[in-house]
Order: C-alpha cells, then sequence, then structure tokens
C-alpha cells in the first residue's frame, strides 16, 4: 500500500480505489512538495505485509525529498516557519568532553553542583526582587493616578465639567501606553504580551531569537509597568514568567551579550541543556512570584514547558519557587508597613478566603460553570484569532502598532467612564472596598460602585469581586462590565504591549460568576452557601481555565493563591470541565499564537494512528554529509550554500547500492556552530603547533556559545581553503539513530523525550540514508474540529 503519492501526499488508506477523500487526512494540498520519485517499496500497492517486507529485506528505496519553502500570506495556522531553529539537547559526548572529564575529576562535578544550587538561589532571589519592582512601582503610580482623578471627579461633579477628568483619564491612560508600547515595537517586539508562549516554545527545544535577552528583559519589565498604570485590561503576572526565565538564562551563563560582558563565571553551563534547566527554574519563580505558588510554579514548568525532567531537577526549581516566594513576601510586607507578618506571597493577592466552603449538592453547579468558562473561554479564543490574523495582515507598521495600542488605551478610558456615568450604583460607605471611593451622583454618605471597579489596579477589582459582600454590586452593572470587559481584554491581548491574560481572565469571570451567584441567591433565597465570593471564584478559574487550558498547574495555583486546600476539588471539577469544552472548540490561547507564529513545536504525544509512516517516509534525502577528514574549501562552500545545522560524518568511501545510490558509513554528527569556531580558530590539520600547544578545549566552544559568527564573518583566505580539517575530535561520535524502517511514533519519541535537534536514518549496514529534523516531525499535526479528529501536513514557509 503506497502511503503517500507523489507529492508525498498522504493517500485514502481505507480504499485507495474508491477515489473517496480520506477522512483521516485533512488540507490535501497543504504538502510539502517532494521530488518525482514515489514510496512504493513492495511494488504491490495493498499489501501492506509486502512493506514490511520490502523494508526488513532493505530492498527498499527512499524518496528523494527536498523541503520547499512556500511563501504563504501570515495569518495561516497550518504552517511551519522555516526561521525557527531548534536547541540542541543531546550532550556532545566528544573527544573534548572526555579529555575535561579526565583532567577534572570529581571535584569539579562537586563544584558544577553546588554552583548549579547557588544559580537556583539567584534566580529565585532576583526574579523576586524584580516582581517587587514592578509592583512597587505600579502600586505608587497607580494610587497617584486615581488619587489625581478623585479630586478632579468630586470636584468637577459640582461644578459641572466631567470632560476635565475624562481627559485626564485618557491622557493618563496614553502616557504610559505610548511609552511601553514604543519600546516594544522599535526596541523589542519579543517582549511583546505574556511571553509565556515563547517561554514554552524555548522549554520545547526551539529557538526563539532574542528571548531570553536582557534588553527584552527590560523592555518587559517597563512594558508591564506602562500597560497597567496605562489602565488597560492587563495583569502584571504572565511577564514575570518571561521575566524570570530571563533572568535564570542570564544568571546561569555569566555573561550578557546585551552588555558584551563576560564574568567569566559558570562557564561550564553554557550549553543548551543546562540553559534550559535553569530556564524552567526561572518560568517557576516567575510563576510563584506572580502568585504566591511555588508548588504551582514547579507544576507550571512541568505541565508547559520541560522537554526534560528528572528528580534532581524538581527540588531545585522548587528551591527557586520557594526562594522567589519568600523574598518577595518579606519585601512586600515590609513595603506595606508590617515586616513580619509575611501576608503578600504573591504578586497576585486573592486576599483571605479562610471562610469559604462549599457542599456536595453544589458539585453540579461548579461543572456548569466550568461548561459555560469553556464556551467563553474558547468564543475568547476565537476572537481574538480573528483579531491576530487581521494584525499580522493589516496593522504590520511599528507606528500603525503604536497607534492601536494608543487607541485602546483611550477606549478603555472611554469605557469606564461611560459606565460610571450611566450607571447609577450607589452602596452606602460603609462598606466602602477601595481606597479612593467616588461619589459621582450618588446621595452623601454613598459611593459609585462602579467607579471602584474601574478606579484601581485589576487584580483590586478581582478581591473586590471575591470580597464584597453580598449586594455590594448591581446585578446589571456586573452584567454589563463582564461583556465590555470581555470584549476589551479580547481586544487587548495581542497588541504591541507587555501584558499579561491571567488578571483579565480572572477579572471576566469573577463578573459572571459572581452574577451566576446571585442568581443562585434568587432562585434559593435564605439559604446560606449561596456566598457571590465563592462564585466569583470558580467563574474566575473557569474563563481562565477555558482561556489557558492549563489543568493541573492552575489547580494548584488558585488553591495556593486563595490558602484554601478544601477548595481543591471544585476548582479541579471546574478546570477539567473548562478544558474539555473548550477543547471541543479550538486550542488554549497560547497555543494558538505559537501556530500562527509558525512555530515548529512538538506535542506531548506523536500523532495517533501514524504507526504505518515510517522513517523513510519523513526523512530528507539524499543527506549533504561530511567526511571525517574534511576540506576546508568544501566546508566553506556547504556552509555558504546550504542553511542546515546539522551534517551526518561519513567514512569516505561511498558503497555503490545496486539502485544506483551510493551511501556511507555513518561515524557521527557535526553543528555548524561547531564548524564556524573551527574555521574561525583555524584548526586545520595543517596547524599543527594548535594542537600541539593543548589551545583546543571546551572552552573555546563555550566562549562563542550562544551567538556564533555567521560563515560570511568567518574569515579564510584562499590558502587555507587548502587545507583540511578533522573532524572526529570534534563530532559527536554517538548520536542517536534510527532503522530507516522505525515508525513515526518511534522516531517522535525518541527526538521528543531526548530533546534532539537531528536523528540521522541509518540503513542495515549502518549508512547514512536520510536526516529528520524537528521540522520534519512537527509538520504531522493531529487537528481536532467539533469533535472530529485528522492527520494533516503543514507547509514549511519562508516567512
Ligand atoms: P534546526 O533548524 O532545527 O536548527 P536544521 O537547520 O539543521 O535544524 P531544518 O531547518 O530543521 O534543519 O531542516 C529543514 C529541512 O532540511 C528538514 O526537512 C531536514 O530534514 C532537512 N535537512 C536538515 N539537515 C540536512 C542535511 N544535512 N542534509 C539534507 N537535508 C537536511
Amino acid at each position: 500500500m503506497a502511503l503517500f503519492n507523489n507529492h508525498g501526499n498522504p493517500r485514502n488508506r481505507s480504499d485507495s480505489s474508491s477515489g473517496e477523500e480520506d477522512p483521516l487526512i485533512k488540507n490535501q494540498n497543504n504538502i510539502i512538495s517532494y521530488g518525482a520519485q514515489e514510496y512504493s517499496p513492495s511494488g504491490d500497492p495493498t499489501s501492506i505485509n509486502a512493506d514490511i517486507e520490502t523494508l526488513a529485506s532493505g530492498k527498499w528505496q527512499p524518496r528523494k525529498r527536498r523541503c520547499a519553502l512556500e511563501t504563504v500570506e501570515p495569518g495561516s495556522l497550518n504552517v511551519l516557519s522555516a526561521k525557527f531553529e531548534s536547541l540542541d539537547y543531546d550532550i556532545c559526548e566528544n573527544h573534548l568532553l572526555l579529555e575535561e572529564e579526565r583532567t577534572k575529576g570529581y571535584k569539579f562535578i562537586v563544584k558544577k553542583n553546588l554552583a548549579r544550587w547557588l544559580i537556583f538561589l539567584l534566580i529565585g532571589l532576583l526574579t523576586a526582587l524584580i516582581a517587587c519592582v514592578i509592583d512597587i512601582t505600579i502600586e505608587e503610580l497607580s494610587s497617584i493616578k486615581y488619587k489625581f482623578l478623585k479630586k478632579y471627579v468630586d470636584q468637577c461633579i459640582s461644578e459641572n465639567c466631567l470632560y476635565i477628568p475624562y481627559l485626564v483619564l485618557v491622557i493618563s491612560n496614553m502616557g504610559p501606553v505610548v511609552i511601553g508600547s514604543f519600546l516594544v515595537a522599535y526596541v523589542e517586539p519579543t517582549a511583546a504580551g505574556s511571553g509565556i508562549p515563547q517561554v514554552k516554545c524555548y522549554l520545547n527545544g526551539v529557538k526563539i531569537p532574542r528571548v531570553v535577552r536582557i534588553k527584552t528583559l527590560f523592555v518587559k519589565v517597563v512594558g508591564v509597568i506602562t500597560s497597567v498604570v496605562g489602565g488597560l485590561a492587563v495583569g502584571k503576572e504572565g511577564p514575570m514568567i518571561h521575566s524570570g526565565a530571563v533572568v535564570a538564562a542570564g544568571i546561569s551563563q555569566g555573561k550578557s551579550s546585551t552588555f558584551r560582558r563576560d564574568l567569566g563565571i559558570f562557564k561550564y553551563f553554557r550549553e543548551d541543556h543546562e540553559k534550559r534547566d535553569f530556564v524552567s527554574g526561572g518560568a517557576a519563580a516567575g510563576v510563584a512570584a506572580a502568585f504566591g505558588a511555588p508548588v504551582g510554579g514547579v507544576l507550571f514548568s512541568l505541565e508547559e514547558g520541560a522537554s526534560f525532567w528528572n528528580q534532581s531537577l524538581t527540588w531545585r526549581i522548587f528551591f527557586a519557587s520557594i526562594v522567589s516566594t519568600f523574598t518577595l513576601n518579606v519585601v512586600l510586607s515590609t513595603y506595606h508597613g508590617h515586616p513580619g507578618d509575611l501576608s503578600y506571597a504573591g504578586l497576585l493577592n486573592f486576599g483571605k478566603f479562610e471562610s469559604i466552603s462549599y457542599d456536595l449538592f453544589e458539585l453540579p453547579a461548579f461543572v456548569i460553570m466550568g461548561v459555560i468558562g469553556g464556551l467563553l473561554g474558547s468564543l475568547f479564543n476565537h476572537i481574538n484569532y480573528k483579531l491576530t490574523v487581521f494584525r499580522m495582515r493589516k496593522i504590520r507598521a511599528r507606528w500603525m502598532r503604536v497607534m492601536e495600542a494608543v487607541i485602546v488605551a483611550a477606549f478603555s478610558a472611554t469605557l469606564g467612564f461611560m459606565m460610571m456615568y450611566f450607571l447609577n450604583d450607589c452602596k452606602p460607605l460603609g462598606e466602602d472596598p477601595t481606597n479612593n471611593p467616588i461619589q459621582m451622583y450618588c446621595g452623601d454618605g454613598e459611593y459609585n460602585a462602579v467607579a471602584a471597579i474601574w478606579f484601581q489596579t485589576p487584580e483590586a477589582s478581582v478581591r473586590s469581586l471575591f470580597h464584597d459582600p453580598p449586594g455590594s454590586h448591581k446585578d446589571v452593572s456586573v452584567g454589563v462590565f463582564f461583556i465590555f470587559y470581555f470584549l476589551l481584554s479580547c481586544w487587548t491581548y495581542g497588541l504591541s504591549v507587555s501584558s499579561g491574560l491571567f488578571i483579565p481572565s480572572l477579572l471576566t469571570g469573577a463578573a459572571w460568576g459572581r452574577l451566576f451567584g446571585s442568581g443562585l441567591a434568587s432562585v434559593f433565597p435564605n439559604s446560606d452557601w449561596v456566598d457571590p465570593g465563592k462564585y466569583a471564584l470558580v467563574g474566575a478559574a473557569a474563563q481562565l481555565g477555558g482561556v489557558v487550558r492549563m489543568t493541573i498547574s492552575l489547580t494548584v495555583i488558585l488553591i495556593e493563591a486563595t490558602g484554601n486546600i478544601t477548595f481543591g476539588l471544585p476548582l479541579m471539577l471546574t478546570l477539567i470541565t473548562a478544558k474539555w469544552i473548550g477543547d471541543f472548540f479550538n486550542e488554549g490561547i497560547y497555543d494558538i499564537h505559537i501556530q500562527l507564529s509558525g512555530v515548529p513545536l512538538l506535542p506531548w504525544e506523536p500523532p495517533p494512528l501514524s504507526y504505518n509512516i515510517y522513517a523513510n517516509e519523513i526523512m530528507s534525502h539524499p543527506v549533504v554529509t561530511f567526511n571525517t577528514v574534511e576540506s576546508v574549501r568544501r566546508i566553506v562552500d556547504v556552509l555558504e550554500t546550504e542553511t542546515y545545522n546539522g551534517f551526518p560524518v561519513v567514512d569516505p568511501h561511498p558503497k555503490e547500492q545496486g539502485d544506483g545510490e551510493s551511501y556511507q558509513t555513518f561515524r557521527g554528527m557535526i553543528l555548524r556552530s561547531q564548524l564556524i569556531v573551527l574555521l574561525t580558530n583555524k584548526i586545520f590539520n595543517e596547524s599543527a603547533e594548535i594542537w600541539n600547544l593543548k589551545q583546543i578545549s571546551l572552552k573555546m566552544f563555550r566562549d562563542e556559545y550562544p551567538r556564533y559568527l555567521t560563515i560570511q564573518e568567518v574569515n579564510v583566505t584562499d590558502e587555507e581553503k587548502r587545507y583540511t580539517i578533522d573532524l572526529r575530535p570534534f563530532m559527536n561520535p554517538s548520536p542517536y539513530t534510527v532503522q530507516h524502517s522505525a515508525s513515526l511514533p518511534r522516531v517522535f519519541r525518541l527526538f521528543r523525550a531526548l530533546g534532539l535537534r537531528h536523528l540521522a536514518v541509518v540503513n542495515d549496514t549502518n549508512e547514512v540514508t536520510g536526516i529528520v529534523t524537528r521540522k520534519d516531525l512537527a509538520r504531522f499535526r493531529v487537528w481536532r474540529h467539533r469533535g472530529r479528529m485528522g492527520l494533516e501536513e503543514l507547509v514549511i514557509s519562508d516567512r
């Protein structure tokens, strides 16, 4: 049975003669164009056994396949971008590594382990301090802003000049947002959004350019302060995860590319797999600081990011998270004037929920709320997806992106002001939940409850909705607030500003959750179990779960943030329901944005029903290889003409096969970056003095990590091009390989679990017949739509 037609297009597996389209394979035109050779190993198109026999006997012919890059319009979900490179989490066990191990001994291992703990300690400390800077700055600036506004509103109500506070609000929103959005658009676009999708991709093994740079951290910190102070529907929690990741990457390397400073410490951690472990710790410390949730932080790294995990890493990451929460608690408690109290575990403070409990008969209500959360979350994701596609196609110039952010800031101010003006929701001052109660048109001794929600930071509003006593808000105000805030936060996510999605989702969910609670209260009057605050909490969880689709980590984060373990079951039930319902319609918001960027992310599991796709159908062939001793001229030529980052190293004597092809015995794998370092340092066989001086060590490679020169920047003279390089001491002599008959799931699992970058495909006599990279695997993707699912092949684009 031929699985692919001569365009590499999967054919009908059930009945190839019927001419019907295979229900499993969607998007038949969306495939990479391969060469003309068809994979038909057995010659018998119907017999799968014949396929297996032919593969086993080695009489097969690999399909000639080279990915043709296509140009596609931005905004497509079934595209992988060729511009993303991979990280290499495999350890290169070359001669230099063995030499280092031999000379340094156990003392070095102990030193390295101690250094690891020290780095995780520093990650926790620094991440928390950054969180404190963000929090305190926002608190101070917002308090000045809202005090100022309150003064104007109070004064203008009597003098009938309300347009003045309105203009002040618009300007005080637009001012900070211009700064933040300018920085993001012109200085560092990677700092846009929460950064969670980027960190997720990094931990999955994809190199996102500039994602862990100091410049990105700076723009992120300033950006998030300006977004929150600018009154946008955003939170500061999501960006903390990205900030933690940057801190971790920076500290663990002991150098900064941005400042061109090398402290000369922690050099032995300058490798992708070491850096990845620290970044996992940084992300966890970020979550811990944001929500006061150290266990949630560890689980977040595990659920959302980690491509590699083990016991000692868990322990170290937990240590960083605990340090982060504790440091933040000490600093913020001191700032708030009660140092010994330690009651500020995280940036997001849900307030004390000690007294809430639930009855068994309420569980169905929580499930229903999960369903609502799932529906609203998928609606949010759908609208935001359409908006993002529109932005990618139409709002491309930087000034346009800044303009859009400024318009949203002005619109947010207008919306808040109009709601305060038109909704007459007056409450007695005695139950005042806010620092700046605004009277507006309320009577003496009363304040405007809508103004109370708008004239404070979104975190404070979430707390209000959780803890305000029953009857503090009119249902109609909460309902109108929910509708507008839902749409506003949907418009805001994806703007060219640093912003988090957690708080707007929690706030929207808390609003409809409170409405749900008040609905229950009117159905069951006089029942003491109906507490609107409790339902606001469940609504917040449901909404957030419906948008981001995290389950285990989000449950634990919310349990830790509320400080109430007994509420774990309702939260879990709600989050799982929200995820299942949401997944029925579309992906989580982070995954949608990742797909829109064309990142070749590898999911946890291989595509189902794909055991009948073999390695030699997904690999690239012919392979560009280097001989064990290679001429400098050829190395330079290949690096100049090809874009590949990894090359199998083979014995120089090709063996002719019966089919006219010739293959060479596989000896190892070498990376482009290693070749660049060899060329830069002129490690040629003819310059024997270098070997004599024993100058060659791993240090040479670590000094260049992670930014290597391009081949155009390396100066190789014509004379040197006549020289040769012996690649054997530098290549990875024992990389993982697969047999050409291995199935797609087997290749996928090996690749995913070990965080590989290149996987050579060999035949029975260990000759290289093909190569598999991340893009070859990521392009097989499962699609789900309204309960149906299937396998699709993605286009690789040059964008
Ligand atoms: P990455 O971009 O993941 O860091 P890479 O640049 O080496 O790795 P890709 O960009 O993923 O490789 O490769 C694009 C396509 O080229 C893939 O289909 C892959 O199989 C193929 N390819 C990669 N290396 C080689 C090689 N040495 N010879 C032939 N084809 C290759």
